[in-house]
């Protein structure tokens, strides 16, 4: 397949069976537990929809197209597709995980896996050396988050990869930040893709919805085989809508990112933010890496205010953006990972990751830029006249 990106995410959903049958522009949705079978001792390519659905089938193609994979897997949350594919791994396996990572999945893999005998070790993955001291004999999974989540440090893709296969072990990489829009972990060697597409994938903060992706087909037949014993497939409505979202991908993704490089700047330069974290910043340690292996710096920055207070002041004071979990979104979401994202992890781990009581982390949605810039603007003079009367 030669066509561009832009245009598979229009395409892929209702290339092949469906625009055939009846000429529907949308993937029907079909609402159908099980499927009656012609006979006896032959059953259709359908038979059950936890085992395989129609509608999500169309989702499952289109992401395993986007990613350049293989086989596509979508689950009923982003934690449902990351814990599924951990689901592969038995008792006496060991993994590498980057400690910059995901609240709910340094909850899982801390408090879950760990019941089941699978052991792991958190490294700083903007550092290979850190990582390869953290190999042992039986680690089966390198763990990623490029950019992690919520100070966007990077990760060099190929590298953890060479890494993973001198030990015989797998890469698993968690693509939500970026999509297969901005960078396609397979290409660079990565086994398995996993996405919360509640995201930027859906757009529109109304699903919950997991993804995962695998080049592999041996690899791939394990996933299957998790996402069908494990049970948490996605619902074929929420297979419809997360299709609909990713059709406009790359207009909802382009736009945000082009706000997303303004705001930057303009955070950069004011005086009461002491720290932005954004790969597309020359200043970010990341950067290079970045550029090399993505093609933009996409839509999520973090920043750092000087204390508890002036932040809960600038968030008090902020119209614009919904304050809530989350990213992703058309709406524009200022999120506290302290008590949010990043809740499930104890406060003294936190503060050693730097996610201290003045960081906040701005997903950048469709509203117009200049009218979210005189928004920040405001709510950091309200904030520093608070900090001006508290001085007094
Ligand atoms: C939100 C998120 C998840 C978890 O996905 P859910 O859809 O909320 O289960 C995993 N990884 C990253 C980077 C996320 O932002």
């Amino acid at each position: 397949m030669n066509e561009k990106i832009e245009t598979s995410l229009i395409t892929a959903s209702t290339r092949g069976d469906y625009e055939q049958k009846t000429g529907a522009v949308n993937v029907p949705i079909y609402l159908s537990s099980t499927f009656d079978q012609e006979h006896f001792d032959s059953f259709g390519p359908y038979d059950y929809s936890r085992s395989g659905n129609p509608t999500r089938a169309a989702l499952e193609k289109t992401i395993a197209e986007l990613e350049g994979g293989t086989r596509g897997f979508a689950f009923s949350s982003g934690i449902a597709a990351i814990a599924s594919a951990f689901m592969i791994l038995k008792a006496g396996d060991h993994i590498v995980i980057t400690s910059e990572v995901y609240g709910g999945t340094f909850r899982f893999v801390t408090q879950m896996l760990t019941k089941f005998g699978v052991e792991h070790t958190f490294a700083d993955f903007t550092d290979l050396t850190a990582v390869e001291a953290a190999i042992r004999p039986n680690t089966k999974v390198l763990y990623v988050e490029t950019p992690a989540n919520p100070l966007l440090g990077i990760t060099d893709i190929e590298g953890v990869v060479a890494l993973a296969k001198a030990h015989g072990a797998l890469t698993f990489l968690d693509n939500t930040f970026m999509t297969p829009l901005y960078q396609r972990p397979l290409d660079l060697g990565v086994d398995v893709v996993l996405h919360s597409a509640t995201k930027f994938l859906g757009g529109h903060s109304d699903i919950i919805a997991g993804l995962a992706v695998t080049k592999n087909e041996e690899l791939g037949d394990q996933i299957y085989f998790a996402q069908n014993s494990f049970g948490a497939i996605l619902g074929a409505q929420d297979s419809f809508i997360l299709i609909q979202g990713i059709k406009t991908l790359h207009a909802r993704l382009t736009q945000s990112t082009a706000s997303a490089k303004k705001i930057a700047a303009y955070l950069d330069g004011h005086e009461l933010v002491e720290e932005v974290h954004f790969p597309g910043l020359k200043s970010h340690p990341g950067h290079a890496i970045h550029a090399k292996q993505a093609t933009s710096a996409g839509a999520v920055l973090s920043f750092k205010l000087p204390n508890r207070e002036i932040t809960k002041a600038f968030v008090e004071h902020i119209q614009i953006p919904i304050f809530a979990v989350s990213l992703g979104g058309v709406e524009s979401i200022l999120s506290y990972p302290a008590t949010m994202s990043h809740a499930a992890i104890p406060k003294e781990e936190r503060e050693k990751r730097g996610i201290t009581d003045g960081l906040l982390r701005f997903s950048v949605g469709l509203e117009h830029v200049d009218d979210l810039l005189a928004d920040f603007e405001q709510a950091f003079a309200a904030a520093k006249e608070l900090t001006v009367v508290g001085n007094k």
